[in-house]
């Protein structure tokens, strides 16, 4: 948006005329508008895990505490500061791909190998057993590892924390036409219907009463859509047949050229466009 202002002649150093200055104001209504969503996330969000925080530590501080009780505080404490950790981690994580800063490597990835690292990095965390489905041999997308890992922690992480009372989730990985299609199930809570054209929005968060317990910043499925922009996937969501919820990323399949049983990468495969 381009705005003129007039000002004064002698501001502008000349002793007749008009002179306007017009200014490219995107710049700073985007910054402007991060000082807003800032100061909202502050005021909303940072401050109930801090008060908590300083509450408790007060009392381990100032009174006598029985030892049971300790331990208790102290696990609220961390498990605060463990919130406020997420969510600065998270808020800075967004800001940095939305506004260009991110850093992406791109390189032929074996999505078998993402889904197997993440469901054993909770493996033995929690107490839902992770039932993958694989393809035979490997299934490559042109992507960055480190930020598909990410897509998948956040989405296995909700599928856990979203269906509390259920035994398992399941993962499945499988292709469909030049495709990789990428399941993540639950059999827990479910999204109402009237929530999920918001799902992917930033700081959205379904407000019933059956999850309010549940800790989050809203922040996990938009990380997930911006991840997936860049990689031109996309993902989609659809209630389970009788309960929970089934997010499903599709990536283009990256089908690496070999020579002499040799994988060839290269850097700039036209073939990904
Ligand atoms: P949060 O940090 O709140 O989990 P997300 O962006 O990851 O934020 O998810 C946004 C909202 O979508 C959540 O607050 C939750 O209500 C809902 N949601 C996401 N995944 C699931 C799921 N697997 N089952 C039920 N609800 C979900």
């Amino acid at each position: 948006e381009l705005y003129a202002r007039p000002v004064t002649l002698e501001q502008a150093g000349m002793d007749k005329g008009f002179l306007f200055v017009i200014r490219d104001r995107t710049e700073e209504e985007k910054i402007d508008e991060l000082k807003n969503e800032f100061v909202s996330i502050v005021s909303h969000e940072l401050r109930t895990p801090l008060a908590t925080i300083l509450g408790f530590m007060e009392i381990l501080l100032n009174r006598d505490v029985h030892a049971d009780k300790q331990k208790k505080y102290m696990q609220t404490i961390f498990k605060e500061a463990n919130r406020l950790s997420t969510l600065i981690n998270d808020f800075l994580d967004l800001q940095r791909m939305e506004s260009g800063r991110q850093v992406y490597h791109f390189a032929p990835v074996d999505l078998r190998l993402v889904v197997e690292e993440v469901a054993e990095q909770w493996n033995g965390k929690q107490s839902h057993a992770i039932h993958l489905e694989l393809p035979d041999g490997p299934a490559y997308v042109y992507a960055d590892h480190d930020r598909l890992t990410q897509v998948l922690h956040n989405l296995v992480s909700n599928a856990l924390k979203y269906s509390p009372a259920a035994e398992c989730i399941d993962i499945r990985l499988r292709r469909g036409e030049g495709q990789l299609l990428l399941e993540i199930q639950d059999y827990g809570l479910g999204i109402p219907a009237d929530s999920i054209d918001k799902l992917f929005t930033k700081f959205f968060r379904v407000d019933n009463s059956d999850r309010r317990q549940i800790g989050g910043t809203g922040l996990g499925l938009a990380i997930v859509k911006e991840i997936l922009d860049v990689h031109k996937g996309k993902i989609t969501f659809r209630p389970g047949p009788e309960k929970g919820s089934i997010f499903t990323i599709e990536l283009k399949e990256y089908i690496p050229r070999s020579i002499g049983g040799k994988i060839l990468i290269l850097e700039d495969d036209d073939s990904l466009a």
